[in-house]
C-alpha cells in the first residue's frame, strides 16, 4: 500500500507551506487539492458557467486540462498559478466545492497523485474522505486572527493590495461555508493528530509532523 500524508485545515491555516516541505524533505509527491477547487472555478468562470451550476460546473470539473508541472499549473496551455490564488477564485472554488457533484468528478484524479513514493495531500477531506487510510493525519490550525494575518502578508508579498479586515470576514465565510456543507465538511477526522500553528514557526510545524512520521 502506498504511503499517505494528509494534512487538511482551514483556509490560511499554512498547511500547503508546511505540506510541501514535508513533501519535500521525505521525496514525496505533493498535492495540493484546493487547486484543483480552484482550477474549477476559475475555468467555469472561463466558461461563462455559474458557479451554482452543479450539473455544469461538474462536467467543467471532469474535463478540467491541467498539468502540474513543478511549482507551476497550467491550465489549457496558459499558466493560471498566480490566477488561482486571487481571493475572488479562492470563494469561488469554496462555492464548487460545496456541490457533491464536482467533489465526485475530482476525486479519482486526487487519488491518481499517490504514488509509490509517497504523497503529502494538503486540503479539507484528505484524511475523511480522498484518502481515509493515510498513515498519519493531521489538522493543521491557527487561530483565525493569525490566519487573516498570514493571507495578509501573503497577498501583500505578492505585490497585491489587501486590505485586513475585509481578509478577515473573508475567510470567516469561506470557512463557514466550508464547515458546514453536506459533503466533506471540514473537521478534524477522528484518528488525526492536531497541530495548533499560531504559536509556532514553519520549522516548528514541519518537524513536529516529521516526528508523528517517524515515530
Ligand atoms: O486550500 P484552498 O484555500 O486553496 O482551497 C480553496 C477552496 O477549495 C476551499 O475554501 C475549500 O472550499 C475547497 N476545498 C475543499 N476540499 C479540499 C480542498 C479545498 O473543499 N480538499
Amino acid at each position: 500500500q502506498s504511503l499517505v500524508i494528509a494534512i487538511d485545515g482551514p483556509s490560511a491555516s499554512g498547511k500547503g507551506t508546511v505540506a510541501q516541505l514535508v513533501a519535500k524533505c521525505l521525496g514525496f509527491a505533493y498535492l495540493d487539492s484546493g487547486a484543483l477547487y480552484r482550477l474549477t472555478a476559475l475555468a467555469a468562470k472561463q466558461q461563462g458557467v455559474a458557479w451554482s451550476d452543479e450539473v455544469a460546473v461538474s462536467e467543467v470539473a471532469s474535463a478540467l486540462d491541467v498539468e502540474f508541472i513543478g511549482e507551476r499549473i497550467v491550465l489549457a496551455g496558459a499558466d493560471v498559478s498566480l490566477g488561482i490564488r486571487a481571493e475572488e477564485i479562492g470563494s469561488g472554488a469554496s462555492q464548487v466545492a460545496a456541490l457533491p457533484m464536482v467533489r465526485a468528478a475530482l476525486l479519482q484524479r486526487q487519488r491518481e497523485f499517490s504514488t509509490m513514493c509517497g504523497l503529502v495531500a494538503d486540503g479539507r477531506d484528505m484524511a475523511s474522505f480522498v484518502f481515509p487510510a493515510a498513515q498519519l493525519k493531521v489538522f493543521l490550525t491557527a487561530s483565525a486572527e493569525v490566519r487573516a494575518e498570514r493571507r495578509y502578508k501573503q497577498l501583500i508579498g505578492r505585490g497585491e493590495k489587501a486590505d485586513l479586515a475585509l481578509i478577515t470576514s473573508d475567510l470567516q465565510s469561506r470557512d463557514d461555508r466550508d464547515r458546514q456543507r453536506t459533503v466533506a465538511p471540514l473537521a478534524q477526522a477522528h484518528d488525526a493528530f492536531l497541530l495548533e500553528t499560531s504559536n509556532l514557526s514553519v520549522d516548528e510545524a514541519v518537524t513536529q509532523v516529521l516526528s508523528w512520521w517517524r515515530a
